[in-house]
């Protein structure tokens, strides 16, 4: 189980959007490596080749993967990124919690 997963508000801790917070809209995972598209956030530009006649060439921006060792999920009851913990109900699922508030996120 991971910290971080789809459809989870993050805030970015390191880079040039830390402090933003974003929507996770996909988790790339290669290895070891788990890395977040985050909506909004760290955007590059890129080339966009003209498709058909009605279509415009342009540049346009998309999001970059940022590793999600540089994202924190973003506790609503805290108002502030949290730690997070895992804990096992008693059915035995696995459930995420703040630290901060001890609240499920
Ligand atoms: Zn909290």
């Amino acid at each position: 189980m991971f910290k971080i997963k789809k459809g989870d508000i993050v805030q970015v801790m390191k880079g040039k959007d830390s402090g933003k917070r974003g929507r996770v809209l996909n988790i790339l995972a290669s290895g070891e490596r788990r890395r977040a598209l985050v909506e909004g956030l760290n955007l590059v530009k890129k080339h966009k080749r003209q498709g058909r006649q009605d279509e415009k060439g342009g540049i346009i921006s998309i999001e970059a993967p940022i590793d999600t060792a540089n994202l924190m999920l973003f506790c609503k009851n805290c108002q502030r990124p949290g730690r997070v913990g895992f804990s096992i109900l008693k059915d035995r699922t696995k459930v995420r919690f703040c630290k901060g508030c001890k609240e499920p996120i």
